[in-house]
């Protein structure tokens, strides 16, 4: 029978604290930077009113400027932070886990699918990051991609900026500085727009991404799992600190696992947060892909159907907002991995 020496409770505690800010630091970044400016803008908002008692005047503007540029200009950071964290979880991966699953015959097929997903969703990710989400041109401004609804697209209204009919379906993105075609959102993870072209892309690149960080956690927690039954784990038994043995149980393995593996349950509590977190995106995407609708559109319709309900909150009635470009579910889906930009370009 295994017999450990101490109660290491305080290690436990210590390296608990670290892992769980870790943790949530990631979650809330991960949620503010997936595309709604309004979380950020409150990020922003917040953050300013915190240090506003911290800090000295001067270094707070500097912060402030610094902050700004990286959230609300075009820049590489966040698809630098991107890369960093992916070397950062396949570097533990081949330095640690790979060799530890070997070493209890995990097959080599299995443990070469990380890296077959990586492979796979880099050259989605590449595809993201360079093709052309669908700019609106003088030549294209003009076609009839889509009809206006009349509710969030007006006929004949120009973007002050670019100068340009903007076309149904179309926003003009202020960190890319140009009308995009069936705008959905300006993703700060692979620095561009996601529009009509390159839509079909980042839905392969969130599967891939989705499916990469499910498969490592699930390697990860298989590592675990035989680790617990190959060393007997459960059928040990440690000194409290009243100084009598006491039988092994979950809190205490779950301590032990992540005193003798931190950085592999590190590894797995991230992955299971952003695999979470990424899902749920992924989800809400595939809806809008049913539907037939932008992150835009939906966020759009909510508001303007909470102004149309407050305006009409005495009349028993409430207002849904009529904008549809529904046509059929087999229509949406080949209008993402068929654009009709691309049919423009055949006619031009
Ligand atoms: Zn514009
Ligand atoms: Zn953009």
């Amino acid at each position: 029978m295994l017999c450990f020496g101490r109660d290491f409770r305080m290690d436990f505690l210590t390296l608990f604290i670290i892992y769980t800010v870790f943790v949530l630091g990631s979650f809330i970044m991960v949620m503010n930077c997936s595309g709604r400016e309004q979380f950020l803008q409150s990020c922003v908002n917040n953050l300013s009113k915190i240090t506003a008692c911290v800090l000295p005047v001067k270094l707070r503007c500097t912060a402030c400027r610094m902050f700004n540029k990286v959230l609300y200009t075009r820049n590489p950071f966040f698809l630098v932070l991107h890369i960093v964290l992916e070397v950062v979880v396949y570097g533990e991966y081949t330095g640690e886990l790979y060799g530890y699953c070997l070493e209890m015959e995990f097959t080599v097929l299995s443990l070469s699918i990380p890296y077959v997903l990586l492979m796979v969703k880099m050259i989605f990710f590449v595809m993201c990051c360079v093709k052309d989400p669908g700019t609106v041109t003088k030549s294209s401004q003009g076609f009839p991609l889509y009809s206006y609804d009349g509710v969030i697209y007006q006929e004949g209204i120009k973007c002050a900026t670019c100068n340009l009919i903007k076309p149904a379906r179309s926003k003009h993105c202020r960190l890319c500085n140009r009308c995009i075609h069936r705008f959905d959102h300006h993703c700060v993870w692979v620095n561009n727009c996601i529009g009509a072209v390159n839509m079909r892309y980042f839905l392969l690149y969130m599967l891939t991404l989705c499916a990469m960080a499910g498969d490592l956690a699930m390697l990860a927690v298989a590592f675990l799992q035989q680790l617990v039954l190959k060393s007997n784990l459960m059928q040990g038994s440690y000194i409290g600190e009243d100084g009598e043995p006491h039988p092994v149980d979950i809190s205490f393995t779950i301590q032990h696992l992540f005193l003798t593996f931190p950085r592999v349950v590190f590894m797995l509590g991230f992955l299971i947060v952003v695999f979470l977190l990424l899902a749920g995106y992924l989800c809400f995407h595939l809806y809008l892909v049913l539907v037939n609708e932008t992150s835009n559109e939906w966020f759009k319709k909510r508001q303007w159907n909470v102004i149309q309900s407050k305006h009409l909150k005495h009349k028993h009635k409430s207002a849904k907002c009529k904008s549809n470009y529904h046509r059929g579910v087999l229509g949406n889906i080949k209008e993402i991995f068929k654009p009709l930009t691309d049919v423009e370009k055949k006619h031009v």
